[in-house]
């Protein structure tokens, strides 16, 4: 049966102290990243029994909190990333939303939380893009609006049993170029003694929780002179998993035969948008793609051979982030001398060509927010 979208009104209370156009002009020439927000922000209650309700686009504003709220306690909180881009016809578009709306459904179920449907994620989106469109940087860079949608409990007790009433709220922030110094590869730091994920956790969610788990792991990569921590699997800590906020991809080369090999979904990483996106512009560039398992020892005998010729993590915020050096207890090896490849680059140009209406978007991936 066909059900027709069921799409909801949002009462717009526009804020009466928005920053001003110069403050705003300020702010857009340095951005960096998650420092500053939009004037407004998307907000809509759950409850049990009722839904869904009080769709509602309001000043970006504190919340006061009860220091009972489950949240607090007991953490049950997901959150989604995506970003809207201006093109130089000055429209403004975001990225495979729906995907991310999937996403956030599937997050949700696994923290038993409620489901937002597909049309009000969306449709929040189009609400704080629209009224905030001043806010999306100009055309031509790598300048965006980072979007972050998210949910959490907001009901009071310390009774542990998944909450009955929940918020979601959007918001958004001017996100500059990446790499405003060039594309600088990173080094990574292989984590033996921590992991991330494990099989039937929350790995594959965007969940709060998997980020806190992290940071000692960070903390010990820092030590390291690592940028980031690459993630084994929990059993044999031999499989290559992921980042903890992106995903790894590695370029296997016989003679003009390309293969990007990437990690398989093991359930405990998390299956990102950019990972799927760029699947499919591999192929569109004449590369095979291989999901599979990856492990340590596999990558480091076959860059000693040459055959894996480049390794690059990729994620929305960075979109493609080459990795120069693994190292861990066992010691370090390099690849591609520490220099951006070729291979990464060229799949990196084609989806921020595409992000940014700069190429055919030929997968009818750009959903336009402000025409
Ligand atoms: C968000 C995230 C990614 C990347 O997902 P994208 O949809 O490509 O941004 C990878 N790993 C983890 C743990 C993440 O939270």
């Amino acid at each position: 049966m066909f059900t027709m979208a069921q799409h909801s009104t949002f009462d717009i209370q526009p804020s009466k102290n928005p920053v001003s156009d110069e403050e705003r002009k300020k702010i857009l020439d340095a951005p960096g990243f998650g420092q500053y927000f939009t004037d407004h922000m998307v907000v809509i209650d759950y409850e049990q029994g009722k839904g869904w309700h009080n769709h509602r686009v309001v000043p970006y504003s504190e919340f006061s909190v009860n220091p009972a709220n489950m949240v607090l306690h007991y953490g049950q909180a997901i959150f989604e990333g995506l970003k809207a881009y201006r093109h130089s016809d000055g429209s403004i578009v975001t990225f495979r939303p729906e995907a991310n709306a999937e996403r956030f459904q599937n997050s949700a179920a696994r923290m038993a939380m409620p489901k937002l449907s597909k049309e009000d994620f969306v449709d929040s989106i189009r609400e704080l893009v629209k009224i905030d469109a001043a806010w999306v940087p100009k055309a031509g860079g790598e300048e965006c609006l980072y979007l972050r949608p998210f949910m959490f409990a907001t009901e009071n007790g310390l009774g542990v049993h998944p909450a009955h009433k929940f918020t979601y709220v959007l918001i958004a922030s001017p996100a500059g170029a990446y790499f405003s110094g060039g594309i600088e590869p990173v080094t990574v730091w292989v984590s033996h003694e921590y992991v991330r994920a494990c099989p039937g956790g929350t790995g594959a969610a965007k969940f709060a929780g998997n980020y806190a788990a992290s940071l000692a792991a960070q903390e010990a990569a820092d030590k390291e002179g690592c940028d980031q921590v690459l993630w084994l699997d929990a059993i044999e800590r031999e499989n290559i998993e992921e980042m903890g906020g992106m995903n790894v991809m590695f370029v296997e080369r016989d003679g003009d035969d390309v293969t990007i090999i990437t990690p398989a979904l093991s359930g405990s990483l998390l299956p990102g948008i950019t990972r799927d996106s760029l699947k499919t512009v591999a192929k569109d560039l004449g590369y095979s793609v291989d999901e599979r398992v990856i492990t340590m020892k596999e990558l480091e005998e076959r860059v000693g051979t040459g055959e894996i010729t480049e390794a690059f993590a990729c994620g929305t915020a960075a979109v493609i982030n080459p990795i120069g050096t693994f190292k861990s207890r066992d010691g370090e090896f390099t690849v591609n001398n520490c220099e951006s490849g070729e291979i990464t680059m060229k799949m990196r140009s084609t989806l921020t060509g595409i992000q940014h209406g700069e190429l055919p978007d030929t997968h009818d991936w750009l959903a336009t927010l402000v025409d």
